[in-house]
């Protein structure tokens, strides 16, 4: 391995995190590799206005994204986008990651931040109505839904409690669940219940979304019927779980069982060295504040694994 292409960290992803990473490190003079699978900025890309990042009023994604990563280059951090890891070794002093391009690096330490994504209904025209009617996020999306008619799809904690809060928003918020039953805390239906805003279609699901520029209306079918009918909304919130984007990291990293990173308060994982930050780590909000907030403690951190690691390897060549 030449010495170009060794690294102090390696990070895996270039979302909020990961670039807030790569920004602490590079000004701390440490020597950065950013490596991306898609594009540059996460699914800050895919969002098409942030509205409560503090300190800017209201930003596309897709700007916010591309700023973080000229502030991050502008310290010397250099970033490989569209590219795919082949393999990766956390194991050890030295960690080795083999891209798909044929190019190796390997590096001191590494932080982890490859993300997630929402579970998606995988129907017709999901596609076509993401950020134009569909979303997956009340926190992010809800405000732009004051004074409207909307659907929220899931049964479970997370569908009811967003559900109550796109209440302070929407005229009218129709649940729609597959089943009779939710899967929910008994508290978060009851709250739900009680909203004379909430209304229900159980054993229901939306087998395809319509509209010409924005979402129009969605076909609803009854499970138990197998009847169709057509649903006039502004906008549909779907809340059916959430994959954290860690299938390479299987066997080679602590999980818990939804996929997520297990860390510790300062980002550390069960390996020595690893660190992991963002929204694939086990945790309950997941936000770009979230995100640029972790990826923060974990590079801190690292620069002290690293100064400590310095110190100790001074230590054994003095003795
Ligand atoms: C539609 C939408 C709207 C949103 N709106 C808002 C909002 O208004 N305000 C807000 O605060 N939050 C919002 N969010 C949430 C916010 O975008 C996320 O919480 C944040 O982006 C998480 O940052 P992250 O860096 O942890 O992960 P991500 O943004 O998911 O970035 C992870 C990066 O890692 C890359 N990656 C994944 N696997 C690998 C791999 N194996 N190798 C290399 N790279 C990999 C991905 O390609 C991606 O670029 C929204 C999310 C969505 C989907």
């Amino acid at each position: 391995m030449n010495s170009k292409n060794h690294y102090d960290v390696i990070v895996i992803g270039a979302g909020p995190a990961g670039l807030t990473a790569g920004i602490y490190l590079s000004r701390a003079r440490l020597k950065t590799l950013i490596v991306n699978e898609g594009i540059v900025g996460g699914q800050l890309v895919l969002t098409h206005e942030i509205a409560n990042y503090p300190g800017v009023e209201s930003i596309s994604g897709y700007q916010l994204a591309n700023i973080m990563k000229k502030q991050a280059m502008s310290f010397g951090c250099d970033i490989k986008s569209n590219v795919s890891i082949q393999q990766i070794e956390l194991e050890g002093e030295l960690k080795n990651l083999m891209l798909s391009d044929g190019n190796t690096f390997s590096s001191e330490s590494m932080i982890l931040t490859p993300g997630g994504r929402s579970r998606t209904l995988g129907v017709t025209g999901e596609d076509n109505f993401k950020g134009k009617g569909i979303s997956y996020c009340a926190t992010c999306d809800g405000d732009f839904f004051t004074g409207k008619e909307i659907v929220v799809v899931g049964g479970g904690n997370s569908a009811l409690e967003e559900a109550v809060s796109l209440t302070k928003y929407a005229t009218k918020v129709t649940i729609v669940h597959q089943f009779e039953h939710f899967q929910a805390f008994e508290h978060a239906v009851t709250e739900a219940k009680k909203n004379p805003k909430i209304h229900f279609k159980m054993g229901s699901t939306i087998t395809s979304f319509h509209g010409s520029e924005n979402l129009e209306n969605v076909d609803l079918k009854n499970l138990k019927t197998g009847e169709t009918q057509n649903f006039k909304t502004d906008g549909v919130f779907i809340f059916i779980g959430y994959v954290p984007n860690t299938e390479f990291l299987k066997g080679k990293i602590n999980l818990n069982q939804w996929g997520e990173m297990v860390i510790k308060a300062d980002m550390s994982t069960n390996i020595e060295g690893v660190f992991a930050a963002g929204d694939s780590t086990a945790k309950k909000y997941r936000q770009v504040t979230t995100a640029v907030g972790d990826g923060t403690v974990a590079a801190l951190a690292v620069s002290n694994y690293l100064h400590e690691l310095k110190a100790k390897q001074q230590q054994l060549i003095t003795i």
